[in-house]
């Protein structure tokens, strides 16, 4: 219990902007129940920005010096789907989580 809110503590950090349901539901491990993940076309990014913006739970880091320049944090990502939704180059696809691609 004790590292289960150590956990919620460290990630509320990263997460303080959206208040303290927010910060919940960012916190929550999802790695191994969400359904779909994004996958990005590193080729098509344009390393806007928009999806590192959009996320709600504040998962995407987008690192404009490496070529593979989104990484995402899958153990707390949602699967939702947003940051697929406004990127502005559809270059993010939702696959299903079990999937080799
Ligand atoms: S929104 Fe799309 S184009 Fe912009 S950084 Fe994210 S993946 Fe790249
Ligand atoms: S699927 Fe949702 S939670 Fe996961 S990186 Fe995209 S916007 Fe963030």
């Amino acid at each position: 219990m004790q590292k289960q809110q150590e956990t919620l503590t460290n990630k509320s950090k990263k997460c303080s902007v959206y208040g303290p349901v927010a910060n919940v539901y960012a916190a929550a491990n999802t790695g191994s129940w969400r359904l779909e993940r994004p996958k990005v076309d590193f080729e098509a990014c344009v390393k806007c920005g928009t999806c590192e913006k959009y996320c709600p739970a504040n998962v995407i880091d987008v690192i404009k010096d490496k070529v593979e320049c989104i990484e995402i944090d899958f153990n707390y990502c949602k699967g939702c789907g947003i940051c697929a939704n406004e990127c502005p180059k559809k270059c993010i696809s939702m696959v299903p989580e079990r999937s080799e691609g």
